[in-house]
């Protein structure tokens, strides 16, 4: 990386890093993402996120609206291939339910030209982890991760992994449980969740981690209801195995790492 470029001058001098964020705190923030801020002429990404960025002088920010990943993504390759060097921001991990897949359909649909420049894809702590390391280790054994959201795919999907993932016995993390936009959305994925897991099965609702207004909660499913969480809301459910250790304090939610002997 080099310093001259900015503004066309040198187009070969230009990059891009879709970096991570982390959960909020910012000691959770790596040193190569903070290395890539410090080397950025500008900064692209979702208005709350941008909003984690400090500014400095030489520094331009683009903070844009929800939902506009491909034009943010089109915008970043531009600048870019313009000679600039590039921080596109997601919170967490970018690799997951974020921008750097949006910037490889931009670049994948996009201007020949794009695929020349130098593109890193510089990894974050995902919610999943930062809630599991507060509650212990739910998903010490095998696990999967499923986005709630039916923006991007419909919701007869969603319901169907749900239902093949508990029978399969995957404990499982869900991004973007609950919006305005669908509230009923999360009851019914709780109701499913009664019928393949039973009633007793534990459930985490982590809010906002690593940030000031962090909460946690571990009920069973029967005590669970969907106002427990909202859009700051991890929630992981346990498989067969997941325990709950009792103690002063906050209880420690767990899986082992093997399954009973004579498990099928
Ligand atoms: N790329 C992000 C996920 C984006 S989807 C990552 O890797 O973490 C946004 C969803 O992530 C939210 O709806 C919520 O479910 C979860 N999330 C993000 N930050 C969180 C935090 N600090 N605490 C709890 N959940 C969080």
């Amino acid at each position: 990386m080099t310093d001259s470029g900015i503004g066309g001058e040198d187009a070969s001098a230009g990059w891009i890093a879709v970096a991570g964020l982390g959960p909020g705190d910012d000691a959770l923030v790596t040193p190569e993402v903070t290395a890539a801020l410090a080397e950025a002429t500008d900064v692209v990404g979702y208005i709350p996120y941008v909003a984690r960025v400090k500014p400095r002088p030489g520094l331009v920010l683009h903070a844009s609206d929800n939902r506009v990943e491909l034009d943010r993504a089109a915008l970043a390759l531009e600048l870019a291939a313009q000679g600039h060097r590039v921080v596109v921001v997601s919170s967490g991990d970018p690799g997951v339910f974020a921008m750097a897949s949006a910037l490889f359909e931009a670049l994948e649909a996009g201007r020949p030209a794009w695929r020349e420049l130098d593109i890193r894809v510089l990894p974050g702590i995902t919610a999943m982890l930062a809630a599991a390391a507060r509650a212990g280790a739910p998903l010490g054994h095998d696990f999967c991760a499923i986005n709630l959201s039916d923006n991007l795919k419909p919701w007869s999907v969603i319901e169907k992994r749900i239902r093949l993932a508990a029978e399969a016995d995957f404990a499982m993390a869900f991004y973007n449980p609950r919006s305005r936009a669908r509230p009923q959305g999360f009851v019914r994925v709780l109701e499913v969740l009664r019928q393949t897991c039973g009633e007793d099965r534990p459930i985490l609702f982590a809010r906002s981690v690593s940030t000031e207004e962090e909460s946690l909660q571990i009920v069973s499913l029967g005590q669970s209801h969907a106002e427990m969480a909202d859009m700051r809301t991890m929630v992981i459910v346990g498989s067969s195995t997941t325990r709950v250790i009792e103690r002063a304090g906050r209880a420690i939610l767990y899986t082992p790492r093997s399954l009973p002997k004579d498990a099928a």
